[in-house]
């Protein structure tokens, strides 16, 4: 077993259906195995409405025990809006098997590059005891929210006080968030995810090469899986949550 694979989430067992209904992600009661296919979840699904994604296919996959699923794409499409898990006649929850297959393929180094956009929420927490939204979001959130939002966000401590609200003070936890990150083996984690995405990364820059793109055109795209890159936000103090 891969180092820092937690059991209770992802336990290890014949099945990915077993794994799934062992993981401490889903209920005792989970109605996988009276999953009928009747596909309420894909039609309810607004991933489902807008890619090839289909909640029905990957419990189908599941319950085939077709590990292939670990691989594919489709499982990095859902955004856990949790509409399939409320509208399943069976009981069954696809959201919660999603996360169960993601992380498995995590840990089988599958797919981390995924994760590389949000390490830095996870080294915010650490440092600050608080959640942000990471840079790369923030600039995605001005695009769409555009300058109302981004004039709330610059005066937030004055409409706070205006509305009879205290100043923000999120950044001192007594180091208890970091405690628990330590002994929750984040840490180590984050090292280990923060490898393969690298690891990743140059695999990437090999291939290119060997196809003849240059020095320049590499540097450029060099931030595709990188944590860094995504950080940089040249605009306003990131949002804390
Ligand atoms: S809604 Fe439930 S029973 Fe129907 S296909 Fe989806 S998981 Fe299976
Ligand atoms: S939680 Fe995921 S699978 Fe379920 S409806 Fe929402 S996007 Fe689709």
């Amino acid at each position: 077993m891969m180092q820092y694979v937690n059991e209770y989430d992802t336990p290890e067992c014949k099945t990915l259906s077993e794994t799934a209904k062992k993981s401490i992600r889903t209920p005792e009661s989970l109605g996988l195995d009276r999953c009928i296919q009747c596909g309420a979840c894909t039609a309810s699904c607004p991933a489902a409405r807008f890619t090839d994604y289909s909640p029905r296919q990957i419990v189908k996959r599941v319950l085939e025990n077709d590990r292939s699923v670990l691989e594919s794409e489709m499982i990095w499409s859902c955004f856990y809006c949790y509409s399939c898990n409320v509208r399943c006649p069976r009981n069954n929850s696809p959201v919660t098997i999603v996360q169960v297959l993601r992380q498995m393929a995590i840990n089988e180094g599958i797919g981390v590059e995924k994760l590389a956009y949000f390490l830095e929420i996870g080294e915010y927490l650490g440092e600050n005891g608080a959640s942000k939204v990471p840079g790369a979001g923030i600039s995605n959130m001005e695009r769409d929210l555009g300058e109302r939002w981004i004039g709330i966000k610059r005066n937030l401590e004055p409409i706070r006080s205006e509305l009879g609200l205290s100043a923000r003070d999120v950044r001192d936890t007594h180091g208890e968030v970091q405690a628990i990150l330590e002994s929750t083996g984040y840490f180590e984690r984050e090292k280990w995810i923060k490898a393969r995405v690298q690891e990743k990364r140059i695999r990437g820059f090999l291939k290119t090469d060997r196809t003849g793109t240059s020095c320049t055109e590499k540097k450029k795209n060099s931030g595709d899986l990188g944590f860094e890159s995504d950080r940089e936000y040249t605009g306003q103090e990131a949002l804390t949550v």
